[in-house]
């Protein structure tokens, strides 16, 4: 079954920063209202609760006490965070991770659409803090954040505050993928993606490149586990910069694949093409233990989530497969081999392709015996050996997109 888009909301996180620093009221609603999630966290832990509104019953009227000012939206906001950390804390718990009592240490606050004003042509936002007292934040704006304001298809979500931007989430009913005119098969693989664009009677080799990601990853990971070894006296500061090494590491390789994906979804949106890509689910039961594999593996979902989210967005249509055997198969005889070979696949039929690619011609085949192809074709004998399209290549990283990120923040 092709991915069903229907009345689906799509929500999408858009940092700005400020033109100047948070006013002081802002700043100290700021620590208010993370008072009033960890004061929530700690009366739903006690109580067992971890919804909004069982939150909202249980530690209103303390909150209300305690912050007796503060704009009662901003407060229910408050239980609705705490809410979601106590769902995660419950998530690790019932796994098996036994963390410390949670708690917000950043500073930060959310605001739902309904309790702030963005000015979508000035880029101001008008903060109530509380009866009678609001901030106006001012937010820069470059090309890239104007193409969200101006877009009068998306309505506002809510608004994350923290202490030097600001994050706007903005919304849309997921568009209805368009027919396909062409199709793109991609094998995923740690360092590239490698598949097949198929065009009337036309195949050629396309591929995305970003090895750079397992070696960026590679070194973080040796450079942590010298940090550790450092400074094993220390716990506490090596858990502090281990986490650093952390969040650079996954700063920078978020930014790379979000860079790949951007550039085979413009590939495929330009040509009005299908993506098909492997379901990578099955990896994950099997080995998740091995810390090797799960390592590498991150970095492939990730890339998968990001294609995906970002195809809705654009009413792209995407199709998954089940890549049983897919780098074993032979697309012309059906032949199933007994074990991969090398970089090359060549069965005794006579055909032979590099091996990622063969797999992407096996992932595309499947999606189009199952009828999930919207009706294109594809005959392996079209397949022109000799052309390789390089979609994206670690050269690139340099180009890298104007200021403004985007984040996925959940889909509804
Ligand atoms: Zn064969």
């Amino acid at each position: 079954m092709p991915a069903i888009f229907k009345d689906k909301m799509l929500v999408r996180g858009i940092v700005f920063c400020l033109e100047s620093d948070l006013p002081l009221e802002a700043r100290s609603l700021l620590e208010d209202f993370r008072l009033a999630v960890n004061n929530a966290i700690r009366a739903g832990l006690q109580a067992r609760v971890t919804s909004r509104n069982a939150l909202c019953r249980l530690a209103y009227n303390d909150s209300r006490k305690e912050h007796p000012k503060m704009y009662s939206q901003h407060l229910v906001s408050a239980f609705e965070v705490a809410g979601s950390v106590l769902k995660n804390h419950r998530k690790r718990f019932r796994k098996g991770v036994t963390g410390r009592i949670p708690y917000v240490k950043r500073l930060m606050m959310k605001a739902e659409n309904q309790a702030y004003k963005l000015d979508r042509k000035t880029g101001v936002i008008d903060l109530p803090i509380r009866a009678g007292c609001h901030v106006a934040l001012r937010l820069v704006v470059s090309e890239y954040h104007r193409k969200y304001l101006d877009d009068t298809t998306l309505t506002l979500g809510s608004l994350t505050v923290l202490p030097n931007r600001v994050i706007v989430a903005f919304r849309k009913d997921a568009p209805k993928p368009y027919t396909p005119g062409s199709v793109m098969s991609l094998d995923t693989n740690e360092g590239s993606l490698d598949g097949v664009f198929v065009e009337g009677d036309i195949a050629k080799a396309v591929k995305a490149d970003f090895q750079d990601v397992a070696i960026i990853q590679r070194r973080h990971h040796d450079r942590r586990r010298r940090l550790q070894k450092k400074k094993a006296h220390d716990r506490r500061t090596m858990r502090r910069l281990t986490r650093r090494e952390g969040a650079r590491e996954h700063h920078r390789i978020d930014h790379r694949l979000h860079q790949v994906a951007d550039t085979v979804l413009r590939f495929a949106e330009g040509r009005r093409s299908a993506i098909v890509l492997e379901d990578l689910k099955g990896f994950k039961s099997k080995r998740s233990k091995e810390l090797n594999r799960r390592l590498s593996m991150w970095p492939r979902r990730k890339l998968h989530q990001i294609i995906e989210y970002k195809a809705q967005w654009k009413g792209i249509p995407v199709v998954k497969v089940d890549p049983r055997n897919s780098s074993r198969t032979c697309p012309i005889c059906r032949r199933i081999q007994d074990s991969r070979m090398g970089a090359e696949f060549a069965c005794e039929c006579g055909w032979h392709l590099d091996r990622h690619i063969n797999a992407s011609i096996n992932l595309l085949q499947t999606a189009i015996s199952n009828g999930m192809a919207g009706g294109l074709r594809f005959n392996p004998g079209a397949f022109q050996h000799d052309v390789m399209m390089i979609l994206y290549e670690p050269a690139m990283a340099a180009r890298s997109e104007p200021n403004g990120t985007s984040g996925i923040v959940g889909v509804t």
